[in-house]
Order: structure tokens, then sequence, then C-alpha cells
């Protein structure tokens, strides 16, 4: 994955710890051999939108799609968690104390990952949850090339009655949503229909919710969400590579409409195909 790593616009004061952790920058600048210049890379897109959104569900698909790895943040905080890794001690405790990861752990992490999946011969990547606030937004950008970055969007009543619908499977660990929305869109947009996921008859009686689906409290994640993205949306449409996405419903709604965003419908049309044959 040559182009992913790239020492050309690494900031002066950043470069010195970023080649700490992008070997493969520092051996690029050094004047190491060109990588063999096969520039045909996959995208390297990031996907914003506020918890409760569904971008980790778009997102997957889109890898399956694209073939390129998902990279979720809290999956790579989960793994070092779970694994002997030389953060996991730090970050647990972190963790237990209720604290925020910072970005430094963050960015350690995620370089981390990239150049595992470079060695690995991945190409091209579709970040979740990651840039967060405008500083990594800034650290990520010296270190590798952002094709696009995705807003997806849902409007705040939408988001509130999906969220607060949400249902756990105490004994099978499933995820449900027991909300039916039909609410009229802002701004005279279309309105928004979502069908429910109800639970097969073996988790019905078993359900649970989440003990911070409350509607204070999904607020309260809206309104510290909105506050931290607002910078990163700016930095990434000043930069004009902001793709804002306003979700028409669920998936059956949004998937074939945000392929048509992204111009991959013929992808589509393949992958019906492939389900067909
Ligand atoms: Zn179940």
């Amino acid at each position: 994955m040559a182009a992913l790593l790239r020492s050309r616009r690494l900031l002066s004061t950043l470069a010195s710890e970023t080649e700490l952790r992008f070997p493969a920058a520092a051996a690029r600048r050094s004047g190491g051999a060109p990588a063999a210049s096969s520039e045909r890379r996959g995208v390297q897109w990031v996907f914003l939108g506020c918890p409760g959104v569904g971008k980790g569900t778009y997102a997957s698909r889109l890898s399956s799609l694209l073939s390129v790895p998902h990279i979720a943040t809290g999956d790579l905080v989960r793994d070092e968690l779970a694994s002997s890794g030389p953060l996991s001690h730090q970050l647990s405790e972190i963790v237990n104390q209720g604290k925020l990861v910072s970005d430094e752990i963050i960015i350690n992490l995620l370089s981390k990952r990239l150049a595992n999946g470079e060695a690995k011969g991945e190409s091209g990547f579709l970040l979740d949850g990651f840039p967060r606030t405008i500083r990594q937004a800034e650290i990520l950008e010296g270190v590798t090339d952002i094709d696009l970055v995705i807003n997806l969007k849902l409007q705040e009543n939408v988001l509130l009655e999906k969220c607060l619908g949400r249902r756990i499977c105490s004994q099978c660990g499933g995820n449900f949503n027991i909300a039916s929305i039909n609410v009229k869109g802002e701004n005279g947009k279309p309105d928004i229909v979502m069908a429910p996921l109800p639970p097969p008859e073996k988790c019905a009686s078993k359900l649970i919710t989440r003990a911070d689906d409350t509607e204070e409290v999904v607020k309260e994640r809206l309104r510290i969400y909105n506050f931290m993205s607002q910078p990163v949306e700016e930095f990434y449409r000043s930069r004009g590579k902001l793709l804002e996405f306003d979700l028409p419903g669920g998936i059956p709604e949004s998937w074939p409409k945000l392929l048509q965003a992204l111009n991959l419908d013929e992808h589509h049309e393949d992958e019906k195909m492939s389900i067909a044959a």
C-alpha cells in the first residue's frame, strides 16, 4: 500500500513521533527503494456519524463490497485490551477508571493496525470512529491520504426513536429494534420510514434495554458528539472531501441510495447478479 504512507506532508512537530509509529514512512523518507508503483489501491475512506446512526453497519457492508478492511477504533481498543499487547495494561487502567482513551493511544493502535495490514498486503481502508477530534484529523492528514469522508446523517427525532427502540436478547446477545418509525422529513425532505427489526420468537421474552439507552442519555450523547464532530466535518468540508449523506430510512432504503451517492451502482448490480447466480 505504497500510497498509504506518505512522508512529504508530515508536520515537522509530529515527524519524530510519527516515524516511531510509521516505520514505513521513515524508510521511504530515508531513500528506501520506492515501492513497486502499483498505484492502484483500494479506497481510503472515513465514516463519520453520530452514535446510533448505523455507520458500523454501512462501513462493514462497503468493506465487503470493496474488499478493503473496515477498521473501527472501538474494536482496536477491545482487541488490545483482550491481548497482552504493550498497551493493554495502560488501557485497562484508563477504561476501569472510566476515562477517555487519549488521542495518542488511539493513533498508536491505529498506526499499528495500518502497518500490520500493509505488511499483509491490504490495500485501502474504511475508518469507522476515527478521527473523532480535530487534532486526530490533523495527525491523520500527516500520515495518510484520505480520499473521502462520508458523513451519515439522520435527523435527531429519528435517531432518538431508533435508539430508544433498541433491544438486546439477554440470552444470545442478539440486537433488535422494536421501533416502527414513520417521521416527517425536516426542511422539505421526504418522510423517513424505518421498519422494526423484531426478534425471533425464542428471543422475544428475553429482551432487555441497555441502561444507557434512555432519552436523557441519548440526547446528551448526541450533544457531545455534535460538539466534537462539527470541527472535524468543517476540516474535511474545507478540503472538499466531505460527502454529506442524509439516510432516507433503514438499510433497505438507504443502501441503494448510498451506493448511488458513491458511484458504486455498478458494484451493486454485480452484487445482485452474484446473488441471483
Ligand atoms: Zn436470543
